[in-house]
């Protein structure tokens, strides 16, 4: 769902105002984040980040993800088990489909009541939605 290009500047500027300190290296793991529509990876990240900063470490990533997650700056896409990609924090609320043939992971809309079965008494502040099937991509080589 993303459109809008952030310059290093205007992350930063965020990391402050979120308190976490603007690094090089972390500014360039939340662009990755920012400006990538396939929803990546620590692995993704350091895949694609490495060749231009070799100094990177994996444990970096992991570690940069986490800090600009708790910060609010991001947010965990838990659908692929055990390999947790990562989103834009501050956008619509949307769904998630991950496709069992290519692995890609889509952005759905988020169904409109999707609270509507919450026992009364319990108060949401986190809603996540994943879906898995097969994307038409996928779905058109099979039956070809
Ligand atoms: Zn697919
Ligand atoms: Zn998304």
């Amino acid at each position: 769902m993303q459109s809008i290009t952030y310059t290093e500047s205007r992350l930063a500027e965020m990391m402050h105002s979120a308190g976490v300190r603007p690094t090089l290296q972390r500014i360039a793991i939340m662009s990755c984040v920012y400006h990538s529509t396939k929803h990546p990876s620590a692995d993704d990240i350091y895949t694609e980040l490495s060749p231009e900063y070799p100094s990177l470490s994996l444990t970096t990533v992991y570690n940069s993800l986490r800090a600009l997650t708790a910060a609010g700056l991001l947010r965990t896409v838990d659908i692929d088990s055990g390999n947790m990609h990562y989103d834009m924090a501050l956008q619509t609320p949307h769904s998630h489909f991950m496709c069992r043939g290519c692995g890609r992971i889509f952005d759905m809309e988020m169904p409109s009541d999707v609270c509507g079965g919450a026992t009364p008494g319990f108060v949401i502040d986190c809603v996540d939605v994943y879906y898995k099937g097969i994307c038409p991509q996928c779905a058109n080589i099979q039956n070809n």
